[in-house]
């Protein structure tokens, strides 16, 4: 899934989890369930367009990929002061792309890290979970723009329950 999906679900997680008292218990469940979600989200990731390779000849490529990282700015501009735990931790995986790259990029290797093994600990974890063990029965889309409609669905789907979050806040009243 792309950056601001994972951001958004790091930004929710952290605000259920900002408790006044017990701060560093609300912070290692901040932790954890954003790396659960994570895993979650990269599991259903197949059924979603995307892939990890840079493929800037493509214009649907580039143009989607280009709004999400214009999105992934705004994110952080919004929400890094309040949610910052909640953005490095829901992104926090993604050092393992952040590592390969940078060694695909600069033709250099580094031989314990050349697969992604924050990913596959996710996933070998997430494997032994229902229903997600079931993941596998998804249809791959990851190669079918139309298929970027599911994550902008979640995307959607992530902001509706932020706000809802903020509103039902909003309206207490002591
Ligand atoms: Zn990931």
């Amino acid at each position: 899934m792309q950056a601001p999906t994972h951001i958004l679900s790091g930004v929710i997680i952290n605000r259920i989890f900002k408790w006044r008292n017990y701060k560093l218990v609300g912070l290692f469940l901040t932790f954890f369930f954003c790396l659960f979600v994570h895993a979650v989200f990269d599991k259903l990731s197949v059924a979603v367009y995307g892939t990890n390779d840079l493929e800037f000849n493509d214009p649907f490529w580039l143009i989607y990929h280009l709004a999400m990282w214009l999105g992934t700015i705004v994110l952080f501009y919004l929400f890094w002061r309040e949610y910052k735990w909640g953005i490095i931790f829901s992104l926090l995986p993604e050092i393992d792309w952040l590592v390969i790259g940078v060694q695909h990029l600069f033709h250099f290797t580094i031989s314990f890290y050349s697969v992604p093994w924050i990913h596959f600990a996710m996933n070998y974890v997430i494997d032994q979970i229902p229903p997600f063990n079931y993941a596998y029965l998804l249809p791959d889309n990851r190669l079918n723009p139309w298929a970027c409609l599911w994550e902008l669905l979640l995307i959607a789907v992530l902001v509706i329950i932020f706000r809802a979050m903020v509103r039902y806040r909003k309206n207490i009243h002591f």
